[in-house]
């Protein structure tokens, strides 16, 4: 996953400009860690994670780095699912004084496919060219697992000894697939591995520049929940030259109109409301005044209703279902017996699979069309942007880049949050990358890092890993 928040509103900016252009440059690693970082980047981002390959050649690369660093060997675990053997992880702990419950930061380690022909450059080599780092993986994630990895290597060398346990677990099979998702796979079968009080994940998250200036930085504190539902309605059938009133296609489609015109209740939560805060005071953004305004409880509908046109703001502000498969009919010559929809939705963190079901049973309006859930969902609660988490972020934040207004987002997508999230531990997303606002190549082609971004989140994951690990709350 990597899904900028803010893109559909970052019309403002006008065309790509390079980045950084007039924005203060962070601090960097030293010398030796910065070259270090870079070998770990093209090192992974040169050893293929995509789906057919898997993560365990990535995996054991870690391995190998953690325990030349000096991590004892029982503290680094390599584990793989013993029916998928390419979907390895790797968990290393580093020890701290037992002042407190560990700490555990996650990365994937797959990508997303790339086919070298719609590339300009080898997507399975880093290239540094212009002041980029181009490569699948560059933005998702290999950039965050460089700069975990290169941080404990410093840390260790420092002998920093952290309050509590820093856990860093490096994971498969985040993106396609699915089928030995890390963290659910490791949660279910090694849990005393990721046992936490809270999440730190760098899938998400981050800086954006706008007009070269550093904009915002957002920090991922909830998401919504992936549910799909699949409507079906039936009928008699029978010869297409005889057509009657019990048509299932026509059923589903009146059903479906139905469903176009409804939209679910306005519901905010913590950190939707927190976001719309953030965002009003943000310069020259649009619909200030809304964003004020539906932010209060109870929330200004009207303003709720003028933010809505947003397609961005209208998933922050509600659930959403929309169809987005369909089937029906079986000849050309008959009439249906059967039609079929799959709908989509993405639910509100604290709305429930029943109160959407029943929503959308009201809004097809027919008894003949048949509801069904595809899959149980792994719900996504919230994790409240607290004052407690929120003053550690601001902290390493500002000590890297002086007053940047931090927003604490809703991702309408999911990530590996949903599974710590869903296990009981408050994740958030804290990326410390910045990207134009209007640039996303995360799955796409030319993938590419900022070489000075690297580097300086590089030195925020550092910050980030001995401030997360001090004792107390959180
Ligand atoms: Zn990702």
């Amino acid at each position: 996953m990597r899904l900028r928040g803010l893109l559909c509103i970052a019309t403002l900016s006008i065309g790509l400009i390079n980045h950084a252009l007039g924005a203060t440059p962070g601090p960097v690693p030293p010398t030796a860690d910065r070259k270090l970082a870079r070998d770990i980047l093209k090192q992974l981002i040169e050893i293929n994670t995509t789906h057919a390959y898997g993560s365990t050649a990535a995996a054991a690369a870690i391995r190998d780095r953690l325990i030349a660093a000096g991590f004892p060997a029982a503290d680094v675990a390599l584990i793989a699912p013993s029916e998928h053997p390419t979907k390895g992880n790797v968990v290393v702990r580093l020890r701290g004084t037992g002042r407190g419950v560990p700490v555990l930061f996650i990365g994937h380690l797959d990508v997303v496919e790339a086919r070298a022909a719609d590339w300009s450059l080898d997507p399975f080599k880093l290239t540094e060219k212009d002041g980029w780092f181009y490569g699948r993986g560059t933005i998702d994630m290999k950039d965050g697992d460089a700069a975990m990895l290169e941080s404990l290597i410093r840390l260790r060398r420092e002998g920093f000894r952290p309050d509590r346990d820093l856990i860093v677990a490096f994971t498969a099979d985040e993106e396609a697939g699915g089928d030995a998702n890390g963290p659910a796979f490791l949660l279910k079968n090694h849990r005393e591995l990721l046992d936490a009080s809270v999440v730190v994940n760098l899938d998400g998250g981050g800086g954006a520049y706008r007009n070269g200036e550093r904009a915002y930085l957002e920090v991922g504190t909830s998401e919504k929940t992936y549910l799909t539902y699949t409507a079906e309605s039936t009928g008699p059938g029978g010869h297409g030259s005889l057509p009657g009133p019990d048509n299932p296609i026509y059923r589903l489609g009146d059903g479906l109109s139905r469903l176009e015109r409804f939209r679910f209740p306005v519901m905010l939560t913590a950190t939707t409301r927190a976001s719309f805060e953030a965002r009003a005071e943000l310069p020259h953004g649009p619909n200030s005044a809304d964003m004020h305004a539906v932010a209060r409880i109870p929330p200004d509908l009207a303003a709720a209703d003028r933010l809505s046109q947003n397609v961005y703001f209208n998933a922050q502000l509600r659930t959403t279902c929309v169809p987005t498969l369909i089937s029906g009919g079986h000849a050309e010559n008959a009439l249906p017996q059967r039609a079929r929809a799959t709908i989509q939705c993405r639910m509100m963190p604290g709305d429930s699979e029943q109160h959407v079901r029943a929503m959308l049973v009201q809004v097809l309006d027919d008894p003949k069309i048949s509801l069904t859930l595809d899959a149980a969902p792994i719900v996504s609660p919230e994790s409240v942007p607290t004052a407690a988490i929120m003053s550690r972020v601001a902290q390493v934040v500002h000590s890297m880049w002086p007053a940047v207004p931090i927003v604490p987002t809703m991702s309408t997508a999911f990530s590996d949050d949903r599974q710590t999230r869903n296990a009981g531990i408050p994740s958030y997303d804290l990326s410390g990358i910045w990207i134009d606002a209007d640039e996303n190549r995360a799955h796409g082609r030319d993938e590419r890092v900022g070489v000075r971004e690297f580097d300086e989140s590089v030195e925020y994951t550092y910050r980030l890993m001995r401030v997360m690990s001090q004792a107390g709350k959180p």
